[in-house]
């Protein structure tokens, strides 16, 4: 089969919508008939919600079906499954686990979390403990994860596991796909400066997971994660925005509406701020096309960290600009939210919650050692573990 150019997306976009139309079709039904359709994300595979289209063409898609009015998959809900654990499962799942899992990842009938990060590995996240040990058909998972975000909503999860400790860090891990509902799952909330509990630690103990939910080659689970984490930056730093979307749209809203409250300083400062968040725009729309030549690279890292930047600094300048009323803040409640939403909230939870945007999905200053050694060419760190089997590590 030929990929489909523009104009052949639009003619299978128009029998979608004739075959399912969005008023009288279930959410769920409608989601799924797209998917089978190859409508999902066209750039992938024919049969697995894709048409192996460019990946730019993508718009055209979804310009016809919000015009009629169909649903999304509710991106922002879903976004660990769609930006991190689906392109790793093409990458490297096998064919009946890509067959098994896309369809309920894309529609969202099934959320994922990322159980990556422990209390002793974060930024060396190759130093991770939690461990995996064979046995039979099954793999038996202990340990425990932390910072995991929706893990209390999830389904599934992406795994990282240490099933060699006589190798050094790198060389022992191997990458699986965990059943949130298996026995020994325990998921706990952690509650965040913002007052809710986006994310949790979760508790591995004597889960069982069958050898085909492994991703990718036993010992080989960092190159397979590697594939994760570039993902994630784009995922984070790189997402769509119209021009005053994300942080920058509340801040210049508010100046817009409310004059009595502007000074010549600040002003100078939103203006700075205002070019930078287009930059950054323009910059991520640059990188989304790049991605259709091949996988992300370390660009993502630089999207990333100019991100958790402005985002700070836009939110920093939000609440300076409303003075005493940016200092309220609404209710401290303990509340599990569904999804992160910047917009839709006030000032102060927007100052609260960037703060974490320079930790999530690796610190700034670890990508900005990324930046220097990838793309500027430094030297590299001095490592003192790289031939030190993980057993005889200090920690
Ligand atoms: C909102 C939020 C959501 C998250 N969601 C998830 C999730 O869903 N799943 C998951 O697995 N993890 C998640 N994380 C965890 C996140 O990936 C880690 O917090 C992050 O990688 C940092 O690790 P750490 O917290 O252990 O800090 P550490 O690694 O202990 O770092 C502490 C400090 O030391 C600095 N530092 C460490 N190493 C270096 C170095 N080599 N050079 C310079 N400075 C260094 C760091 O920059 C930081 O300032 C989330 C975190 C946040 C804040």
């Amino acid at each position: 089969m030929t990929a489909p150019d523009a104009a052949g997306l639009r003619r299978r976009t128009q029998e979608l919508l004739a075959a399912h139309p969005p008023a009288t079709t279930g959410r769920t039904a409608f989601l799924r008939a797209r998917f089978d359709a190859g409508l999902a994300w066209v750039h992938y595979p024919a049969g697995l919600g894709g048409l192996d289209a460019p990946r730019s063409l993508q718009p055209v898609v979804d310009a016809g079906l919000a015009a009629a009015g169909a649903p999304d998959n509710d991106p922002r809900r879903i976004g660990i499954g769609l930006g991190m654990a689906a392109p790793t499962l093409l990458g490297f799942g096998t064919d009946e686990q890509k067959q098994r899992f896309l369809r309920p990842l894309w529609t969202g009938e099934e959320v994922w979390c990322q159980l990556f990060s422990e209390p002793g590995a974060g930024s060396d996240l190759a130093a991770l403990g939690t461990r995996a040990v064979r046995d039979g058909e099954d793999w038996v998972v202990d340990g425990q994860k932390v910072w995991t975000s929706s893990a209390h909503l999830a389904r599934w999860a992406i795994l990282i596991a240490r099933t060699d400790p006589d190798v050094p860090k790198h060389r022992g891990i191997s990458y699986f796909i965990c059943d949130m509902t298996d026995p020994g799952v325990e998921v706990r909330p952690l509650r965040q400066i913002t007052g809710e509990a986006e994310f949790n630690e979760v508790f591995l103990t004597g889960v069982r997971i069958p050898d085909n939910r492994r991703l990718g080659p036993v010992g080989e689970g960092w190159k397979v994660a590697q594939t994760t984490l570039m993902n994630e930056r784009v995922s984070i730093g790189g997402a769509r925005v119209p021009r005053e979307g994300g942080m920058i749209g509340p801040v210049v809203r508010t100046w817009r509406e409310r004059p009595e409250l502007r000074t010549h300083d600040l002003h100078q400062r939103l203006l700075t701020l205002w070019v930078e968040a287009e930059v950054a725009r323009l910059t991520g729309t640059r990188l989304r096309q790049q991605l259709v030549a091949g996988q992300p690279g370390p660009e993502g890292s630089g999207m990333k960290l100019a991100f958790a930047r402005l985002n700070q600094e836009i939110s920093g300048l939000e609440v300076e600009l409303l003075g005493e009323e940016g200092l309220l803040y609404g209710e401290w409640t303990m509340r599990r939210p569904e999804l992160v939403d910047f917009t839709g909230r006030d000032a102060g939870y927007r100052y609260l919650r960037s703060k974490g945007n320079s930790i999530e999905g690796g610190t700034s200053e670890v990508l900005l050692n990324i930046v220097a050694e990838r793309v500027l060419g430094l030297p590299a760190e001095p490592r003192t573990d790289k031939d030190v089997a993980w057993k005889d590590l200090a920690r």
